[in-house]
């Protein structure tokens, strides 16, 4: 099982050391909710703008003994190379009419790999803005919904009230994209 801490460091910073940054030790385990959980190595992991080292943490409750879980910080989406904020660029830009070519071209990554995000917010977009919905609700009980339209255009909705939404709660920016990872253990797209 995987749990996203929020990186305190600039993601410049945490590519340079290699993602080695103090990382917070989770209050409690993700999968059992047991309150200890010890530090457990690290293992490496691939981005398009170089490997860095995730943090695993062990658990030490009978349910999750012998186990460990992933520590990734909100910058990383699973399953994918590209950071959290690029993945958005595109959904947001393709929901305002760009092409999947020139947002590639405009990102520097390949026309394929644009597409296979696009393919799967498409089809999964939409379970994932239900659970953002949820997110903001909790920050703005009477908020509007995202309009709906398809996955990804659902998807951004959702992430763009999300952060909105707790951006006026807390009085602190909120940057849609890492947020979204934060409340979805990383799975932005599905
Ligand atoms: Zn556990």
């Amino acid at each position: 099982m995987q749990m996203v801490f929020v990186l305190e460091v600039r993601v410049d910073a945490w590519l340079e050391a290699g993602g080695r940054v103090k990382v917070p030790r989770p209050a409690s385990c993700p999968e059992c909710g047991h309150g200890w959980v010890i530090f457990d190595g690290f293992y490496p992991r691939h981005t398009r703008r170089g490997r860095v080292w995730i943090q695993r943490v062990w658990c030490a409750s009978d349910i999750c003994e012998q186990r460990s879980h992933s520590l990734l910080p909100d910058v990383l989406v699973s399953g994918r190379v590209d950071l959290a904020s690029v993945i958005g660029w595109a959904l947001q830009a393709w929901a305002a009419g760009v092409g999947h070519r020139p947002i590639a071209a405009q990102l520097g990554v390949p026309a394929a790999t644009v597409r296979g995000w696009l393919r799967r917010a498409a089809a999964r977009g939409g379970r994932v803005a239900a659970r953002l919905v949820e997110v903001a609700r909790a920050a703005d009980p009477v908020g509007r919904d995202p309009p709906a339209g398809g996955g990804i255009v659902t998807l951004v909705g959702a992430a763009l009230s999300a952060a909105q939404a707790w951006s006026a709660l807390s009085g602190e920016p909120v940057e849609p994209w890492r947020f979204a990872v934060a409340h979805t253990a990383g799975r932005l797209l599905g």
